[in-house]
């Protein structure tokens, strides 16, 4: 089946503007006889549930942790994008929109990200308003940093907080909703399931994690902000909360998942250090605006950082790619990192890891400009290694960061179930192949802020939507559905523990589906995820019950999905028969090991539908025309 993105005619620079004044209007009396489920709080979520509710509709929000301001979004350090071009570096709409399109390897929908680039600004100017204390200048404009993937400096950021403070402004906005009336919130609440009638998404089923009750609620539409799902490789710089359970169970309902083997490595981590840790940590992307990276140009090398001199150094980006140097985007400096530990030039105790140097920074610009700068990076650097990054070069690793599939959806945010929305990281829109530095959170808000609201009003209006209540069969039979896969998961009563089948599918996907990919490795992992994933259902075990707080038992749901989920990843990258962002077959490369991009055969989005559990899924796809941009061979030299 050929995937339509309903992207509307005209010139890419008309298309949203004509679709906003063509998409059929809600009228404002009529708003409040509509109810709205959105899941998540997130900045995707917390900026839809406020803006949908300041519109009039009433909106039901749900998220897993106490408070909406404990979305994994409050851990975005480094900043978000926006063409204000404050800087005059000659930024504009039209160099995001290509830099985003180009930093995606050419997989994205153009017109999608073109909006994204109109939008970012009204972002901006929006946060400002709610009080978001961005950096300023000397001048008291709004600071901007450079992040991978740009010649320009457009990252707005608020010291390493970013995610926080834009969060906070968002949960703002929500909460005075929920003063209003407009929003009832439903915190510690995880979406186990979509109820479909007649086609329609038309409500969701929740466990309340504190009592264990099962619950129905019903709406008009559903939307979806329920992050990504970095955490199927047990090990990620996501919180740990992150997990792919309410987007894989609308997939079981109909939704097509879109193009999930596009993961992100991010190459700025504190590296692994022992057999039982839980959590990667992130060192934001900025650092590389001052950070420099090297590694011993001889792998005998073992002399400490300070005492290995300049020409015996190898800052292996600065010297390949001299235009874009340390910031090169994420998949190439990742990929890089690792040729550089694959050839033993690898550094610390596990020799995966490289320099991330200050010292010519702060002899450059003194201690006090870096500290002001990234302080709060520095000092938690220092608490997890106990080295001090003024005084000894950082070490980093690449982890995975981020997810760029997702559920797939139309123009408007729609995904193959008619009125089920999706936002933000949980959908696969707008970032390709791979995202760039600070460009999640300009998409959460984008399509929170500013592009649900017009959307969901053209559903709203222009579909039949009959009166349901969750007495209706189809909710009783989704309820009965969940209850019985939580009974079935404690009645295994099995020996290994939810985390030890997690570590092992982590590695499974970290070894054969992660930075480098082959045909062999995957169809291997293809193998190893059936067989873990048969053991799990007959060895999993998972104390305690049901209607009482349990986290094993919320785990262990959301490991159950991974474990299904691991095996669509992998049946994507064998699919895709190419290498594009960061989907790296090492059968693809160029002579200078780049991902080589077959756009003949690939220049598409790879969409699947469920069949079942150990059934094959159906291939779609939605071509990918490039009308306004040519596609090259991504070069950053
Ligand atoms: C360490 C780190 C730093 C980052 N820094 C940056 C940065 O500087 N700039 C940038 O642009 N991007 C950054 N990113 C990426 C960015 O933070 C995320 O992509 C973005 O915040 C995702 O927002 P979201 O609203 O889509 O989802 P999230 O913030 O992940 O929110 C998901 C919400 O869904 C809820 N939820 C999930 N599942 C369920 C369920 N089953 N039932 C009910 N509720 C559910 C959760 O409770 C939560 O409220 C960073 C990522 C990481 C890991």
């Amino acid at each position: 089946m050929l995937l339509d993105g309903k992207v509307p005619g005209g010139l890419l620079t008309e298309k949203w503007d004509r679709h906003r004044f063509e998409l059929k209007l809600v009228n404002p009396a009529n708003k409040r006889k509509f109810q709205i489920i959105v899941v998540g709080t997130g900045l995707a979520g917390g900026s839809a549930s406020a803006s949908l509710a300041e519109l009039g509709y009433d909106v039901k929000t749900f998220c897993i942790q106490d408070s909406p301001r404990r979305a994994h979004s409050i851990a975005a350090q480094g900043g978000i994008n926006a063409a204000k071009n404050y800087t005059n570096e000659g930024d504009s709409i039209w160099r995001l929109f290509y830099d985003t399109v180009k930093g995606g390897d050419f997989r994205a929908r153009e017109a999608n990200v073109y909006r994204l680039a109109q939008v970012s600004n009204n972002i901006i100017d929006q946060c400002v308003a709610q009080g978001v204390p961005f950096a300023r200048d000397y001048g008291g404009l709004l600071a901007n940093r450079s992040f991978g993937g740009a010649q320009v400096s457009r990252t707005f950021y608020a010291r390493g907080q970013t995610g926080q403070q834009l969060l906070l402004g968002a949960y703002s906005a929500l909460m005075r909703q929920v003063g209003k009336g407009k929003v009832k919130m439903y915190p510690r609440r995880e979406m186990l399931d979509l109820v479909v009638i007649n086609g329609k998404a038309r409500g969701i089923v929740v466990r309340n994690l504190v009592t264990g009750q099962i619950e129905r609620h019903a709406g008009d539409a559903v939307v979806l902000c329920t992050g990504g799902y970095g955490n199927v490789y047990f090990l990620s710089t996501n919180a740990m909360a992150c997990n792919v359970t309410a987007a894989y169970r609308c997939h079981k309902r109909g939704a097509l998942f879109a193009n999930p083997c596009f993961t992100q490595i991010h190459p700025t981590c504190i590296p692994v250090h022992g057999d039982y840790q839980a959590k990667l940590t992130l060192m934001s992307e900025s650092l590389r605006n001052d950070g420099r990276v090297w590694v011993p140009k001889n792998p005998a090398d073992e002399r400490p950082p300070n005492q290995i001199p300049e020409s015996d150094r190898d800052y292996y980006l600065e010297n390949k790619y001299p235009s874009f140097g340390n910031l090169v985007p994420r998949d190439v400096a990742s990929r890089n990192a690792k040729e550089q530990c694959d050839q033993g030039k690898g550094v610390g105790e596990t020799a995966l890891a490289v320099y991330l140097d200050f010292a010519d920074a702060i002899k450059r610009d003194g201690q006090a400009v870096i500290a002001k700068k990234y302080g709060n990076l520095f000092q938690m650097y220092e608490k997890i290694t106990a080295d001090n990054p003024y005084q000894t070069p950082m070490m980093i690793y690449p982890a995975v960061h981020y997810t760029m599939g997702g559920l797939w959806v139309d123009y408007n945010l729609m995904s193959t179930i008619d009125g089920l929305f999706v936002l933000g990281e949980a959908n696969f829109s707008d970032h390709g192949a791979n995202r760039l530095g600070a460009s999640a959170l300009m998409q959460g808000l984008a399509d929170g802020y500013f592009i649900i609201p017009y959307t969901i009003g053209g559903y709203l209006t222009g579909s039949r939507l009959d009166r349901v209540s969750v007495e209706d069969q189809a909710f009783r039979d989704t309820e009965n559905e969940v209850n019985a896969r939580i009974q079935k998961m404690l009645a295994v009563q099995g020996k290994r523990t939810v985390d030890d089948f997690h570590r092992q599918i982590g590695l499974i996907m970290w070894d054969y589906c992660g930075m480098a990919r082959n045909n062999a490795g995957l169809e291997k992992a293809r193998k190893l995820i059936q067989e873990l994933r048969a053991e799990f259902w007959e060895n999993v075990l998972v104390p305690g019950k049901t209607d009482d707080l349990n986290q094993s038992l919320e785990r262990a749901g959301r490991v159950s999905d991974f474990m299904e989920f691991a095996e669509l990843m992998v049946i994507d990258a064998l699919a895709r028969q190419e290498s594009c962002g960061g989907h790296f077959n090492e059968a693809f490369q160029t002579e200078d090991n780049e991902a080589k991009r077959d756009d003949e055969n690939f220049c598409h989005v790879a969409a699947w539908e469920y069949n079942g559990v150990d059934v094959e899924p159906a291939f779609h796809k939605e071509p990918l025309n490039f009308e306004n941009v040519e596609l090259s061979q991504r070069s950053y030299k």
